[in-house]
């Protein structure tokens, strides 16, 4: 079981944690939540550091288990690629933020991008950008406002996925690879992936206040992202300290429950869209 501030997962009891059971009982629950809309996109605000505004978001899926609550991604993503249910899962996800995204666009509200996270299993699909550009235009939203968060272990065939992330820089779309530092080869990545945007990982600024290595490692990336013209994004920041230490660097936006956990779409209006939607 996960449990964190306000952002509660409630889970089945430790004694079924990694047996066939739990295993079997969240895939027969996985395909019913498919059918029965049981998932839901949760919406965590990107900062912009120096102006403190929100005009990003990163969507972050939840399923709504009658009797259970929420249970976390990281207990079912893992469960969805196994079984291939990723695939309708991921669609569906990215369709729904884009389509949020593109109402409150219609809505007056100035934004620049949703980020959406995708998985290995759905980034090999050989029609992954054909999947993208048909969501696109189902929901009407331009491609510039759509972010996709990739990580190192999703790109380890280079060969298979720059051709890949190129087709969707051609549309339009913007490409970020999340958690960076925790990955092998990050460096000899970074040249090769067109990407906008690097995020670093939660690990490094969790300690940042206290530890001048973790300092050293997160300046370096900083000035090695904005060197090779990517913006930069530290994740994970809770503190008040965190935050000052980065408003210390030319790291333009943070993310973390110091701002917000991620939330429901009401709540991202009422607290982040301006005026017309109190
Ligand atoms: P991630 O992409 O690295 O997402 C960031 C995770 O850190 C989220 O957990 C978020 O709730 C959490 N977080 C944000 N700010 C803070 C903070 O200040 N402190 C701490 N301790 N945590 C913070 P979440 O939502 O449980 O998601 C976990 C992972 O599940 C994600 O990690 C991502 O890898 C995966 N995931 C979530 N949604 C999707 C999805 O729609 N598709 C795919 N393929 N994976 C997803
Ligand atoms: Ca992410
Ligand atoms: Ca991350
Ligand atoms: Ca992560």
């Amino acid at each position: 079981a996960k449990f964190n501030g306000g952002n509660q997962y409630q889970f089945f009891t430790n004694d079924l944690n990694d047996t066939i059971a739990k295993k079997m009982m969240l895939e027969t629950g996985l395909r019913r939540a498919v059918e029965h809309e049981e998932l839901e996109v949760f919406y965590q605000p990107k900062v912009e550091i120096e102006r403190n505004e929100v005009t990003s978001f990163e969507a972050l899926i939840r399923w709504n288990y009658p009797e259970l609550g929420l249970v976390s991604p990281a207990d079912f993503i893992p469960l969805a690629e196994e079984t291939g249910l990723i695939i309708p899962i991921g669609e569906w996800m990215m369709e729904a933020s884009c389509r949020q995204f593109q109402e409150w666009l219609d809505a007056g509200a100035e934004l620049d991008r949703i980020s959406v996270n995708i998985s290995a299993v759905q980034f090999r699909q050989r029609d992954f950008p054909e999947v993208v550009e048909r969501v696109l235009a189902k929901t009407g939203l331009a491609p510039r406002h759509l972010e996709i968060e990739l990580t190192e272990s999703l790109v380890q065939n280079t060969a298979l996925a720059i051709p890949v992330m190129h087709r969707l820089k051609q549309m339009g779309v913007k490409l970020s690879l999340d958690d960076f530092g925790t990955g092998y080869s990050s460096l000899s990545y970074l040249k090769e992936f067109p990407l906008d945007t690097l995020k670093i990982d939660r690990s490094f600024i969790q300690t940042i206040h206290q530890s001048s290595k973790d300092q050293a490692v997160v300046d370096m990336i900083i000035h090695m992202a904005l060197k090779l013209d990517l913006n930069v994004i530290a994740e994970g920041v809770e503190t008040e300290e965190q935050l000052e230490y980065l408003a210390s660097t030319p790291c333009q936006h943070y993310q973390g429950y110091l701002c917000s956990p991620p939330v429901p779409r009401q709540q991202i209006a009422e607290r982040f869209l301006g005026k017309q939607w109190k």
